[in-house]
């Protein structure tokens, strides 16, 4: 597989993230895909006339059942381990027993605990004309307000993560990465044991 490089407006959003000290070499395509991701999704949302409805302060999508792929999941459970305070961690792995049924496990205090390195599909997640209503599902209410990101684009940010799943024996050296190749790769963060992934 050829050598991915960042466009210069990835290049710009990657410098912004805030990567945890020591972070592995792995790590870092990861935060490559969400740069890529983002620059796209801005690219894209410029050739628009409407604009994301969605602010800070709101978590209604945070509500939903939340897919990820195994190289986000890797991903968060390395920050939880070292990208957080030893006292939010702590506080997180005892509330991860009492998530209520269909809440994201990371919504904490009404906002991210992980927003950082929060899944793909809570960056790719917007709607237009006005916020969510407390447990709507916008894909069913107006499936026209959602913001539809390429999957030209999104192909092309997942992209930096193949060689995760290459090392990790998931694809092999050379393989062309495909999008039914990811989206066969996507379980619910909530169906994961993330209780026993921190360390006490
Ligand atoms: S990871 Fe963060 S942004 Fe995504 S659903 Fe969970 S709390 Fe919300």
């Amino acid at each position: 597989m050829q050598q991915l490089t960042l466009s210069p407006l990835a290049q710009q959003k990657r410098a912004t993230y805030c990567l945890p000290a020591h972070s592995p070499a792995w790590l870092h395509p990861l935060f490559d895909a969400y740069a890529t991701l983002e620059a796209a999704q801005e690219q894209q949302l410029a050739q628009t006339p409407r604009t994301p409805a969605c602010h800070k302060g709101c978590t209604a999508c945070c509500t939903h059942l939340i897919p990820a792929l195994p190289a986000e999941i890797l991903g968060i459970r390395f920050y939880l381990n070292h990208g957080i305070p030893a006292e939010l961690r702590h506080t997180l792995r005892n509330n991860l027993n009492h998530v209520p049924e269909g809440t994201c496990p990371f919504l904490h205090l009404g906002g991210c605990s992980i927003y950082t390195i929060r899944p793909m599909v809570c960056r790719r997640y917007l709607v237009f004309s006005q916020p969510c209503a407390p447990g709507e599902h916008p894909e069913h209410t107006r499936p026209d307000d959602i913001f539809q990101a390429s999957p030209a684009h999104y192909l092309s940010a997942l992209a930096h993560t193949f060689p995760i799943y290459q090392s990790l024996g998931l694809a092999a050296p050379g393989d062309t990465p495909t999008l039914p190749f990811f989206l066969q790769q996507t379980v619910l963060l909530a169906s994961l044991d993330w209780h026993e992934s921190i360390s006490a």
